[in-house]
C-alpha cells in the first residue's frame, strides 16, 4: 500500500459518523436499540469508540425498577478506542485503547474526608454519556468522556491486554472495596455466597488476602466454573444446606465472615446463620431497597456485624488496574456471552435472568461492523 493509501486507512478507521446506534432504557423494563447522534465532544473531553461494556446488576436494577428517570443510555464498564479528542486533551490521541470510569470523587468534600467516596455529590456526577442525562453510555457505539473523568477516570490498556479483560477494571475495583470493608485476615474462613461473575471475582480476591475461602451456589455448574479459578472448597446448595456444612467445615463454630453476592434478601439470614458469633456478613449484591428480615439477637447477643459495600473506590484505582491489566486473573474467561449492539435487550435479558452456565455477559458495540 502506498503511503497516502496507508494513511487515508488508518484516518478512515478513526473517522467518526454523524449517528450511531444505542441501547436506550425508555422506562420499566423498556430498553429500545435506537438511532442517535452521535456525542459531541467539547474541550478537555474525549470521544471513545466502545469495544465493550460489561452489563452490571446495577444496570440491571436501575432498568428493572424505573429508579432513574427515562431517556437514558445505561453502561459504565467500558473499554475501546479514543476516536476524537477535544481541545487541550493531553495524554490521549486517537487509536489509544483505554478503559474508562464513570465517576470519581472529589476527594475533598465531608464524604470524601471520610472516605465514602461513593456517598460524593461528585461522585454521584456521572461523567459519560452516550446522550440523555449521563448514565455511563457504554451501551452505545460511542461514548463522550467528559474532562474531570479524562484527567482522572481514563486509563490506557497495555498492549497484550484484551478490551474484554480491561473493561473488568470497575467490577474488580467494587470487589476489592468489599474485601477491604470486610478487613479479612489470613488464615481466616469465609464463605461467599452465589458464584456468579461477581461471586467468584470476590472470592478470589478474598483468597488472595489468604484467607480459606468456602464458595455456595444452587447451580452446580458455576461451582465447576469456579474451580477454575482455583476455589475449590463448593458447597452445592441444591443438595447440601449451607449452614450446616459450612458448621462442620470450621470446628462447629460457623465462618469468620460470609459475603452474599446474591441479590436475594432470603439469603441474609443464611448468611448470618452461617458465620460464628462475633462474625462478619457483607452484603454485596442488596442494591434494592427493601425490608428484610433479620434475627436481632444474632447482632446483640452473638455480637455478628452486617457490613456493606458499594460502588468503587477511588483510592483502590491503581491497585485494581495493576490487577487487571497485570492479568494476574484471567477475567476474560468469565465472560460466557457476548452480543452485538442489537441484540443488546436479548443481552440483558439473560443477564437479569442468569442460567446455570452464564457469566458475565458484555455488549460489543462494533461486533455489528466485524470488529475492530
Ligand atoms: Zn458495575
Ligand atoms: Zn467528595
Amino acid at each position: 500500500m502506498a503511503v497516502a493509501e496507508q494513511l487515508a486507512a488508518r484516518d478512515s478507521r478513526h473517522a467518526v459518523p454523524t449517528t450511531m446506534r444505542a441501547a436506550v432504557y425508555r422506562g420499566v423494563n423498556d430498553v429500545r436499540v435506537e438511532t442517535l447522534p452521535v456525542p459531541q465532544v467539547g474541550a478537555g473531553e474525549l470521544l471513545v469508540k466502545v469495544h465493550t461494556c460489561g452489563i452490571c446488576g446495577t444496570d440491571l436494577k436501575k432498568i428493572a425498577t424505573g429508579s432513574h428517570s427515562a431517556p437514558r443510555i445505561f453502561g459504565h464498564e467500558t473499554s475501546g478506542t479514543v476516536a476524537a479528542v477535544g481541545a487541550g486533551v493531553k495524554g490521549f490521541v486517537p487509536g489509544d485503547r483505554v478503559v474508562v470510569f464513570h465517576h470519581i470523587p472529589c476527594r475533598d468534600c465531608f464524604y470524601c474526608r471520610h472516605k465514602t467516596f461513593a456517598q460524593c455529590e461528585t461522585y454521584k456526577k456521572v461523567g459519560c454519556t452516550a446522550g440523555f442525562e449521563p448514565s455511563g453510555g457504554g451501551f452505545a457505539e460511542y461514548v463522550r468522556v467528559m474532562d474531570w473523568i479524562v484527567r482522572d477516570g481514563t486509563v490506557s490498556i497495555p498492549d497484550g491486554v484484551s478490551f474484554e479483560q480491561a473493561c473488568f477494571v470497575e467490577p474488580v475495583n467494587t470487589c476489592m472495596k468489599g474485601i477491604e470493608t470486610l478487613r479479612l485476615s489470613a488464615e481466616e474462613r469465609v464463605l461467599v455466597i452465589g458464584q456468579g461473575p461477581i461471586g467468584i471475582l470476590l472470592s478470589v480476591l478474598a483468597k488472595r488476602t489468604g484467607a480459606m475461602v468456602i464458595t455456595s451456589d444452587l447451580y452446580p455448574r458455576r461451582l465447576t466454573i469456579a474451580t477454575s479459578f482455583g476455589l475449590q472448597n463448593g458447597i452445592d446448595a441444591s443438595v447440601d444446606d449451607t449452614v450446616s456444612t459450612v458448621r462442620k467445615r470450621t470446628e462447629g463454630r460457623g465462618a469468620d465472615a460470609a459475603i452474599l453476592a446474591v441479590g436475594s434478601n432470603a439469603l441474609i439470614r443464611t448468611a448470618m446463620d452461617a458465620v460464628r458469633p462475633g462474625g462478619r456478613v457483607l452484603l454485596f449484591a442488596q442494591t434494592a431497597r427493601g425490608e428484610a428480615a433479620i434475627d436481632p439477637a444474632a447482632v446483640c447477643v452473638d455480637e455478628k456485624t452486617l457490613l456493606g459495600s458499594y460502588s468503587a473506590s477511588v483510592e483502590l484505582q491503581e491497585e485494581s488496574v495493576r490487577f487487571v491489566m497485570s492479568q494476574e486473573m484471567n477475567l476474560e474467561s468469565l465472560i460466557s456471552h457476548r452480543f452485538s449492539l442489537s441484540n443488546a435487550v436479548e443481552a440483558l435479558h439473560l443477564a437479569a435472568h442468569p442460567q446455570p452456565d452464564s457469566m458475565k455477559v458484555v455488549i460489543q458495540p462494533c461486533s455489528d461492523f466485524g470488529g475492530s
